[in-house]
């Protein structure tokens, strides 16, 4: 077999480094041993279109790591503009944050247009291309539209939304028409699938029958493929991160107090305000957790020149002030809020140092952190996950302790729960839990999807 993954960003392995999101964490291992090449931006701009378009080649594992400088007059238009200001709020159900001009949308569709002229390079007759997440609906479309005559799979890692939100986007038609040129559309839930499946059957009025859409464009399978990790190297990288100097620096820090823990880009999606609300309100209603609880927050810089996000960073670091003011004491500080980025190998310290973790997104495709959390937690006095129901994790890890992030009071009421769990329970949750992250693994999500993929039937050309 002859992968090609493609993605906007890409990871390089070094251990030290933090992810830039779940997507990297996850495809990391799994293309690091199957031996594809990794394709995705280098993180520079080019001028000029007639540009060689890969600018690096790089060892990775058994494959390799293409990195693309992209055109420099149509990156901000692609990225922060139509990617991250249209299409990013609107799936994640925030019409309101929608932020679009025509110029964004036609340097979008050239960034597609241009990362598939480069693709060719890697076209043999056996390859299978594998194209990840929102950054290229159309980039399909764009092969097709090149003669390439290879099967091509897509992989959502957001959710999809109602049908009403994803109208709110222009040129929504047209780009759900040319996703038809993949064989295979990955979803992280079945109501992401399902909602997909209403937005093209009301808009496109095509036909979809046993998961598959039969419309003048030939046949795309449409299928769920919940991400996962790989839950024992996490637990034993964990185990390892106890003498880590950060890890046993926070734990010296902690003279016996429990602590709770989030890591989130700092994103709108991750429910940050509905969070720190919720341990404000735990600690004004139960003041014996005063000095008893305190939350670590990592909240990493994202999407900086984006305007709301520049807004919600002034709004987390305002209210975390505003909480710490209110309930700290000379000695105590009830939120330790820090702005950066960690490398996994310490983050799994962190997750296995914290007695609840606390992941309460308004809308997230799966959440690969809560997955994290669990898998580090000592299998003899394991920590309670506090999880969103709006997360595509809550799906599989029904025994966390399911919150609705919009519910101030309940969550804080269920926090305080965890942190007064009874060891047996907190067991039995953990026993549950990993039984089920070692099943869904990502081994085993990439080689279902890819499996997939080779029994599709190749889509025809399609005109958009
Ligand atoms: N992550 C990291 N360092 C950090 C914060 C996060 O390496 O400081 C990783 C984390 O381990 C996880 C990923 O980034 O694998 C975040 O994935 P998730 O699905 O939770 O959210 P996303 O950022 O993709 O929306």
């Amino acid at each position: 077999m002859n992968l090609v993954v493609v993605s906007n960003r890409v990871a390089r392995g070094k251990a030290n480094e933090p992810m830039t999101g779940g997507l990297a964490a996850a495809l990391l291992p799994v293309v690091e041993n199957s031996g594809a090449v990794w394709v995705g931006s280098s993180g520079r701009v080019r001028d000029g279109a007639q540009m060689e378009p890969i600018a690096q080649v790089e060892q990775l594992g058994q494959g390799a790591l293409a990195l693309l400088d992209l055109p420099a007059a149509h990156y901000a238009g692609y990225y922060e503009g139509f990617a991250n200001s249209a299409l990013w709020p609107a799936l994640h159900s925030r019409s309101d944050l929608i932020r679009v001009s025509q110029e964004d949308y036609h340097s979008y569709r050239e960034v597609n247009s241009f990362v598939a002229r480069a693709l060719l390079r890697f076209q043999k007759p056996d390859t299978l291309f594998w194209i990840q997440d929102y950054h290229f609906l159309s980039l399909g479309a764009e092969l097709r539209a090149l003669g390439v005559k290879s099967r091509i799979g897509f992989f959502l890692h957001t959710p999809w939304p109602a049908r009403s939100v994803i109208d709110s986007v222009p040129n929504h038609r047209e780009l759900v028409t040319a996703m038809l040129a993949y064989d295979l559309i990955g979803f992280q839930t079945e109501d992401d699938r399902d909602n997909f499946t209403a937005c093209i059957r009301a808009d496109l009025g095509v036909l979809v029958r046993d998961g598959v859409v039969r419309s003048r464009h030939g046949h795309t399978r449409l299928a769920v493929f919940p991400i996962g990790i790989d839950a024992d190297k996490f637990a034993a990288s964990a185990a390892k991160a106890a003498s880590h100097p950060d890890v046993s620096r926070l734990r010296r820090s902690l003279h016996g107090e429990k602590l709770a823990i989030g890591v989130d880009r700092l994103d709108y999606s991750k429910g940050l305000v509905n969070r720190i609300n919720a341990f404000d309100r735990m600690w004004t209603m139960h003041p014996a957790l005063l000095r008893a609880v305190s939350l670590l927050q990592i909240a990493t810089p994202s999407r900086e020149s984006i305007e709301a996000y520049g807004n919600l960073q002034s709004e987390v670091a305002r209210l975390v002030s505003e909480v710490n003011g209110r309930h700290g004491e000379v000695d105590w500080t009830p939120i330790r809020y820090l702005n950066k980025g960690y490398g996994q190998g310490v983050l799994a310290g962190l997750y296995r140092s914290a007695q609840v973790g606390v992941v309460t997104p308004l809308h997230d495709g799966m959440n690969l952190v809560a997955k994290e959390y669990v898998a580090a937690q000592s299998p003899v006095d394991p920590g309670v996950l506090v999880l969103s129901k709006f997360a595509g994790a809550a799906n599989e890890l029904d025994a966390a302790l399911l919150v609705n992030p919009h519910d101030i009071d309940g969550m804080a009421r269920t926090i305080a729960m965890a942190l007064a769990m009874p060891l047996n329970e907190r067991r039995m949750r953990y026993e549950i839990l990993m039984t089920k992250l070692r099943r869904h693994s990502i081994q085993q999500w990439f080689a279902d999807f890819i499996e997939s993929l080779q029994d599709s039937e190749a889509a025809e050309s399609v005109e958009i």
